[in-house]
C-alpha cells in the first residue's frame, strides 16, 4: 500500500484529502497504475505518521500551524523524516513556509517578533503575505509545462494571502519551479528538491483538477519509493 498523509491540524486539509481520493479513484481504473493500492490519511498525531510513503503539508496560517505542531509533538519526528529520511514532502502556501530552511519577516500578531522553528526540507528563504491582505488574494495562470517536463502544461495558481521564494540558498538540486509577474514584479512561486516540493499557490482548491496531485505522486512519491 501506497500511504500518502495530509497533516490535519488546521487550514485546507479537507481539500486535500477530497483531491487525493478523487485521484486514486481514477488511477484504480488505469492500468499503469495497477501494481499500486494508494490510501490517503489523516496525519493528526505522531502515530499518524508510521509507515507514510510521502506527505501534505497545506494551507492555513503558519504561526498558528507550528505551535499546534509542537503541542503535539509531531514536529521534531516530521522534521527528522523530511530532512534525514528523505520522506517526500508537498507543501501548500502556509506548508511552503513550513517547509522552507529560511524565514524572512517572520512576525506574529499573536506572539511578536518570533523565530519559530519550522520543519525544513526545502533550502529557500520564503517571505510571507508577499502580496499582501486577504484580500488582495488571486488567480494566475501558471505555466508549469517545462518544470513538469509536459505532464502539466497550464494551470490555474490560486493565491491566497501567499509567500513567495526570495532566494534559493544552496546548489544542492535545489530549483525553481515557477514564476508569476505581477505589477511588473516577477516572483518565485514554487520550488522544489528531489523529495521536497513547496507552491506558493493551492492545487487543492481547483475543484476537479487532479493533476499537481497525481504529479507529485509520479514524481516525488512512486519514483522515490525504495529511498
Ligand atoms: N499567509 C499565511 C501564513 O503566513 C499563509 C496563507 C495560506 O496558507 N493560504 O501562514
Amino acid at each position: 500500500v501506497v500511504k500518502v498523509g495530509v497533516l490535519a491540524l488546521q487550514g485546507s486539509f479537507r481539500e486535500h484529502l477530497s483531491h487525493l481520493e478523487n485521484l486514486f479513484k481514477e488511477l484504480a481504473e488505469n492500468s499503469d497504475y495497477s501494481m499500486y493500492e494508494f490510501k490517503a490519511c489523516k496525519v493528526k498525531a505522531k502515530k499518524d505518521l508510521d509507515s507514510l510513503n510521502g506527505i501534505i503539508i497545506c494551507g492555513g496560517e503558519s504561526t498558528t500551524m507550528t505551535i499546534l505542531l509542537q503541542r503535539t509533538k509531531i514536529l521534531n519526528t516530521l522534521r527528522e523524516m523530511i530532512t534525514k529520511r528523505h520522506l517526500p514532502a508537498w507543501g501548500t502556501c502556509c506548508g511552503l513556509i513550513l517547509l522552507s530552511n529560511h524565514i524572512e519577516n517572520n512576525k506574529s500578531k499573536i506572539l511578536g517578533d518570533l523565530t519559530y522553528e519550522c520543519i525544513g526540507g526545502l533550502d529557500v528563504t520564503v517571505s510571507r503575505n508577499s502580496f499582501g491582505r486577504q484580500l488582495e488574494s488571486f488567480t494566475e495562470t501558471i505555466d508549469l509545462t517545462e518544470a513538469t517536463n509536459h505532464q502539466i502544461k497550464i494551470f490555474k495558481g490560486v493565491f491566497i494571502r501567499a509567500p513567495t521564494i526570495t532566494t534559493i540558498d544552496s546548489n544542492d538540486g535545489t530549483k525553481i519551479l515557477a514564476t508569476v509577474t505581477r505589477n511588473e514584479h516577477t516572483y518565485v512561486i514554487g520550488a522544489m528538491n528531489r523529495t521536497v516540493l513547496g507552491t506558493s499557490f493551492h492545487p487543492e482548491l481547483v475543484d476537479g483538477d487532479y493533476r499537481f496531485h497525481k504529479w507529485f505522486l509520479d514524481e516525488f512519491i512512486l519514483k522515490n519509493l525504495d529511498l
